[in-house]
């Protein structure tokens, strides 16, 4: 629709080019008076058309004043110089315009208005018509002019009709997405509470000891389905969140150091045993403090990490963050490239659309659900940032993020204390490790740290180069991995003595170091390593302290473990259940102070980075608020964020400590001596069972329905570092498994086991044909032996229940009940291939 002021602008132009072609004309004819007629009406024509269209307000009375003064104009102008059809034209050609702009009432108005005028002429000018143009030519340019504004104004018409059209439309989408993002918004809350029942009371039922195998499998089931339904809703919600543009950035100080390196610790424990080495090159230059939204930043590279881990079976993932000046502006550059299976060159521009799955095909076994990268996409660009894909097929990926951020405090995030005094020694072993790529990797993140921090450095790849670097030089500190340390474990021990030997271990495995050396948790990172070098880590520290005690439990003391990361709350919950506490499980800053108002907690594990109330809000309205029990209780900070000064930030607000994330067995349990009372460490184990019964179970199954999952603290263990070192016997027993009982059998050969198993999925297709086939040819005998093979074998599995299954078939064969055997031959194989499946499950937790 046509506005005022528009339409204002057009009828002063159309009034402009009247009053020019009439000067214009009399200039011409050379006549003084008619020139001076022109001005003279001219200007009063401006000044009656000025007042009529701006100083009028009423539209209608304007537009009736304005079409009544060109009236008056064309008819004086008119009559002294006979130009009526100048007029005509000019008008008609204004009702062109006019058209265009399209206003259908202004368009008819016009059209009316024009056809009064050049009647009126006509009546009161027709003797000075027709001595000057033949009426009929005359009458015959009206009558074009009019059919070709009617067209117009007919055509302004349709127009008109077709935008209001659209006008209701779009005002039943907008009706439309406002109802959809309600119902989202409610979803949200809806789905998401059902689906923490869901996977709170499995997980409850698996802890009951009276369940049994086949429900504490089934358990296994709702709740690892149950994890990815959780995941994908989250997907979902936030991608319409994003695309209904409710999704707000919201900027804040921020450290990119601890930010990532808070990821990479998560992908650790993604990782799994897969053989990948993790390479995190944090620029120690980067600012300790950016301006951004550091929950999507989290966010955005949880997934490009975490799809680099998934996709990788072998090989490296290497993660470099760094900030850069670029066209005026301070840009946060992240990559990740990975050494996986790469994309496909026809997928690389479908990546970033809604639910595209790459290669399903050959994907089939990786979750997920297509979404990651279209919100990736979409955060960056609300950051005004890009996101890029590079791929070769089967050799690797690399993802690379830019986001202009802000710096808030230009101090580098990682200092080292004299670099000068320091001469390091970075020592990786290439026949150890027998891979070239990596260590390239390991090479470039290397350098970049000391040449940023100017310490004097050399790499050297092979024992006999390390033992003439330390002649050459005068080396103060070497960084090696556990394999080089095992190695040549004497010589390092030695060395230490007089130099500071830091070893990159994986803290999953147990590795006994000597006194002097120090450990530090993998993956490489630039902030562990410094930190390390700096002091400023306790790992050993807390080591050392421990060793030289004995082992206590605390069955009696209730932890609150607050986390945003499921599989965060896992590594906590499993290392508290070693030392028998009771945990409470929440993920927000909001439940932990609801579940402060309603419980009696001894201690609280706080992580830092929380969406909404991140770790430190949180504490603050703890120690403002509520009863001196709940205000005085101990809080422990969880933070990947060991760079400068942070152990002092959580001090001046409110932490009584903090725990550098990864966690390990000892330093929770060093927390947990210091700040829990003398009255809850038991060293007496008997004791600390008979204490830490499941009297709470009633209460936690009902939390688990308020989205608070309260776990017992009597039952089996599953965090990582228990799998590595008895099989994984719990996660074993999910699968129908008792991997404990065949390990024992085997003389706690772990690795035989674990080639036992493959050999059996091996022989899968193969024995069952066999079966089958004597079941065919109703050769019982035959049959009968090949199940009592079957029984015995699965038996020392551990997988009874198949044993059980073929041994019933045996016992029936046996005793000749052949109808029996004929019944239970299908049960048989639904129970082989389902157990087979489990192995097949069981086997990639390893
Ligand atoms: P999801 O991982 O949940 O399937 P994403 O949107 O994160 O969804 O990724 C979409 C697809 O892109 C994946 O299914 C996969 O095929 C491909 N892809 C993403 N990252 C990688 C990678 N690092 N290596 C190989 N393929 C990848």
């Amino acid at each position: 629709m046509i506005e005022t002021k528009r339409l204002r602008y057009l009828e002063i132009l159309e009034y402009v080019l009247y009053a020019i072609m009439h000067i214009v004309y009399s200039l011409w004819t050379k006549d003084p008076i008619i020139v001076r007629n022109v001005i003279i009406y001219g200007t009063v024509m401006v000044i009656i058309t000025w007042a009529c269209l701006w100083l009028i307000k009423n539209e209608f009375i304007s537009q009736v004043g304005f079409s009544v003064c060109v009236m008056v104009g064309v008819h004086v102008v008119g009559t002294v110089m006979g130009s009526l059809a100048f007029g005509i034209c000019i008008f008609m050609a204004a009702g062109t315009l006019l058209s265009i702009y399209g206003d259908r009432r202004i368009n008819w108005i016009y059209l009316c208005m024009v056809n009064l005028t050049i009647a009126f002429g006509l009546v009161t000018e027709y003797p000075v018509i027709i001595t000057r143009v033949p009426i009929e030519y005359y009458i015959m340019m009206i009558l074009t002019c009019d059919i070709y504004l009617l067209t117009e104004s007919y055509m302004v018409y349709l127009y008109q009709q077709r935008v209001e059209e659209i006008q209701v439309q779009n005002e039943m989408l907008s009706a439309a997405q406002k109802s959809k993002d309600e119902f989202l918004a409610n979803m949200s809350h809806e789905i998401r509470t059902p689906m923490n029942a869901i996977v709170g009371m499995s997980e409850l039922i698996m802890r009951e000891e009276s369940s049994n195998t086949k429900v504490e499998q089934y358990c296994h089931n709702i709740q690892s389905s149950g994890q990815n339904l959780l995941a994908l809703i989250n997907d979902i919600l936030d991608f319409s969140k994003i695309e209904s543009g409710k999704m707000n950035i919201i900027y804040e100080p921020y450290s990119i150091a601890a930010t990532v390196q808070d990821v990479v610790n998560t992908s650790m424990f993604r990782r799994g045993y897969k053989d990948i080495s993790i390479i995190v090159d944090i620029s120690p230059a980067l600012p300790r403090l950016l301006n951004g939204d550091s929950v999507r930043i989290h966010q955005i590279l949880t997934n490009i990490i975490t799809n680099a881990v998934k996709f990788t079976e072998k090989g490296f993932v290497f993660i470099s963050v760094d900030c850069v000046r670029q066209d005026g502006e301070n840009i946060l550059k992240m990559s990740v490239e990975d050494s996986g299976i790469g994309i496909r060159k026809e997928d690389l521009n479908h990546l970033f659309e809604s639910f595209q799955r790459m290669d399903t095909k050959r994907n089939r076994s990786i979750e997920g659900t297509g979404l990651g990268l279209a919100i990736c996409k979409r955060l960056v660009e609300l950051m005004h940032g890009t996101i890029d894909i590079e791929s070769e097929y089967g050799k690797g990926t690399t993802v690379r993020v830019s986001i202009p951020q802000s710096i808030v405090d230009r101090e580098p995030c990682l200092s080292l204390k004299n670099p000068e005094d320091i001469e390091l020694l970075a020592y990786i072993d290439l026949d150890i490790r027998g891979y070239r790529e990596r260590l390239d990797y390991y090479r470039s993140a290397n350098e970049h740290i000391w040449k940023t921090l100017s310490v004097k450095n050399r790499a050297v790849n092979s024992f006999v180069d390390l033992t003439k670097a330390i002649h050459e030089m005068h080396v103060t500190h070497v960084l090696m991995g556990a394999e080089e340390y095992r190695e040549n474990r004497n010589f390092f021990d030695k060395l230490a003595e007089k130099v500071k030997v830091f070893v990159v271990y994986d803290p999953r495995y147990n590795l006994h170091f000597n006194e002097n050396i120090y450990g530090v948790h993998m993956p490489f990172c630039s902030v562990s390593i410094i930190t390390a070098i700096n002091g400023e880590t306790f790992y050993n520290e807390l080591a050392e302290e421990e060793t030289s005690e004995s082992a206590f439990w605390v069955p009696e003391a209730t932890v609150l473990v607050v986390d945003d990361n499921d599989l965060n709350l896992k590594v906590v919950e499993g290392i508290l259940k070693l030392y028998k506490a009771r945990c409470i499980l929440v993920s927000s800053g909001r439940e932990a102070l609801d579940v402060l108002v309603e419980k009696h907690v001894d201690i609280v594990f706080m992580d830092h980075m929380m969406p909404e109330l991140d770790g430190v809000e949180t504490t603050k309205i703890i120690r403002q608020t509520g009863e001196d029990s709940f205000r005085n209780v101990p809080i422990i900070a969880m933070t990947a964020n060991v760079v400068n000064d942070v152990k002092q930030m959580f001090m001046r607000n409110g932490f009584q400590d903090f725990l550098p994330k990864p966690l390990s067995v000892k330093s929770v349990g060093a927390i947990l001596k210091h700040w829990l009372p003398r009255k809850y460490i038991v060293y007496d184990e008997a004791e600390a069972n008979a204490k830490g019964d499941t009297k709470d179970m009633a209460g936690a199954v009902k939390a688990s329905v308020e989205q608070t999952r309260i776990a017992g603290a009597d039952d089996g263990i599953d965090n990582i570092s228990k799998i590595a070192s008895d099989g994984g016997a719990k996660e074993a027993a999910a699968y129908g498994i008792n991997a404990k009982l065949a390990i024992d059998n085997m003389g706690g050969q772990k690795d035989l086991y674990k080639e036992l198993l493959e050999y059996c999925l091996e022989l899968r297709e193969k024995r069952w044909n066999d079966l089958d086939e004597c079941f065919q040819n109703k050769d019982w005998d035959e049959y009968i032996i090949q199940v009592h093979a079957l029984k015995g074998g699965m038996r020392s599995l551990g997988v009874e229940e198949l044993a059980l299954a073929a041994q019933e078939q045996e016992y029936a064969g046996k005793d000749g009940r052949i109808d029996d055997v004929i019944a239970g031959h299908g049960p048989l194989k639904e129970v082989y291939d389902r157990m087979h499946r489990n192995i097949e499950e069981y086997l990639k937790t390893f």
